[in-house]
């Protein structure tokens, strides 16, 4: 009797050379994380894919869209597994093209990854074809633009068929190329930009500003909600939490008002870098687009940019907002990020910002508060909260983990550990 599976293409990985195997380990981990909720049964390489088979019956058919959203699947089949009995791989064919869908065309596309059985490719093309005309009398056989494709992959002992099958997000395992500490808001980009980077098999560590304790927290618990829309297929273990409310009103009262919001965005930059030390994040993510906004000019990027030292990736700069509103509902976040929420963004906004900021007013502005102090202050009184990511290693320094999300951790406790040189684990 056949039963049924999930088969992982990947393409990219088959690329790394020496890479392959540590690559599929990861892609592999990660596909069981994402797969928590399920009775995998077992996770193996065969022939340069993988196969995930369950122990519960009707749970690959459900495993199978979650799949397609772990980083680093180009593809994933719903399939049959039976013995070389032709009788089985034929009638699981037949069931195959039946759950397809619509279709008016097929065709047959066998392949062997080893030589020992009696049938060449060709010979189980004819074979099973010839059962699927005798099964689907109306429907006609094409080669070249066909609508339904019936794989039929014989592995040593095993064949594995089907014709359901997805294209996947792509990209390569997360945590496949170390930390990055995003800038998340609860906007509709910075998520789509966090999304991006764990794409391409980055961990992103989220770092948040709210406006706490002169706003509400909501923007905080949208944070939360982005950050479990991603899962499982996309997993963040923590989410860092600034309270910028007090400074951005100490910011407002000290600097002239058209600059502020570079102000705020030095600072936010600063404490960012800081935190991706701690972390021993390689790089800072934002979810700037070139002239959405006022603050997203080049000069105000610019002058935002030279207060840090870390490289600084702007994956949407050449979106434009409705390429990034698809990605955002492809990946689940777009309707979280549209409910209105005060967050730091909002609060103490100048009524006509600079648009084009000229460096030596921006130095002066900078110099009008004690910037090195509030940047200290904010990375001493950061919050965090955690969630279960086996691809995230918090640093030593802040390693405590703890299940109940709504609780924040303070970490100046942890002050005196917190030196720049903080290993990572
Ligand atoms: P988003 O939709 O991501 O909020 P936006 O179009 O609203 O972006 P801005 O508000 O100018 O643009 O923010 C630019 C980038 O700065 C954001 O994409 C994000 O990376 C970062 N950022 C803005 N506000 C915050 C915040 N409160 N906390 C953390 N990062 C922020
Ligand atoms: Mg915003």
């Amino acid at each position: 009797m056949a039963s049924r599976v999930c088969l992982v293409h990947y393409h990219e990985i088959g690329l790394k050379g020496k890479n392959r195997a540590r690559f599929e380990r990861i892609l592999m981990d990660n596909i069981k994380a994402a797969l928590a909720a399920f009775s995998v049964a077992t996770i193996t390489r065969i022939s340069g894919h993988i196969l995930v088979s369950f122990s519960v019956a009707g749970q690959a058919e459900q495993a199978f869209p979650i799949i397609g959203t772990v980083p680093g699947v180009a593809r994933v089949s719903l399939a049959y597994h039976t013995n070389r009995d032709p009788h089985e791989y034929c009638e699981a064919a037949r069931k195959a093209l039946n759950e397809f869908g619509d279709f008016r065309s097929f065709k047959v596309v066998a392949r062997r990854s080893n030589t020992d059985y009696e049938l060449t490719s060709m010979d189980l093309n004819r074979q099973v074809g010839e059962y699927l005309c005798e099964a689907f009398p109306d429907k006609k056989v094409l080669m070249k633009g066909c609508d339904a494709q019936v794989h039929v992959l014989v592995v040593q002992g095993s064949v594995y068929v089907y014709a359901r099958s997805e294209r996947g997000v792509g990209g390569l395992p997360q945590g496949s190329a170390g930390k990055v500490v995003t800038l998340l808001s609860s906007g509709i980009d910075s998520p789509v930009a966090t999304w991006l980077l764990a794409r391409r098999g980055a961990v992103p560590v989220p770092i948040h500003f709210s406006g706490r304790p002169q706003t509400a927290d909501t923007s905080e618990y949208l944070c939360q909600d982005i950050i479990e829309a991603l899962r499982p297929g996309v997993q963040i273990g923590r989410l860092y939490v600034v309270p910028f409310g007090d400074c951005q009103r100490e910011i407002s009262l000290k600097c002239p008002s058209d600059l502020r919001v570079i102000m705020y965005r030095r600072i936010m930059y600063s404490v960012a870098e800081r935190i991706a030390r701690l972390e021993g994040a390689k790089a800072l993510v934002t979810g700037e687009s070139l002239g959405q906004v006022a603050s997203q000019t080049l000069e105000n990027i610019m002058a935002v940019n030279e207060v840090v030292d870390i490289p600084v990736f702007r994956p949407l700069i050449g979106s434009d907002k409705q390429e990034i509103i698809a990605r955002a509902e492809q990946i689940g976040t777009y309707d979280i990020s549209t409910e209105v929420a005060p967050d730091c963004c909002t609060l103490f906004m100048p009524r006509r910002p600079e648009t084009h900021a000229k460096l030596d007013e921006v130095h002066e502005a900078w110099e009008m508060i004690d910037h090195e102090a509030m940047i200290q202050h904010l990375v001493d009184t950061v919050e965090y909260i955690d969630f279960p990511a086996p691809t995230y290693k918090p640093p030593r320094c802040l390693r405590e983990r703890h299940s109940e999300l709504e609780v924040r951790y303070c970490i100046r406790a942890h002050r005196d550990d917190s030196s720049e040189s903080l290993e990572v684990e």
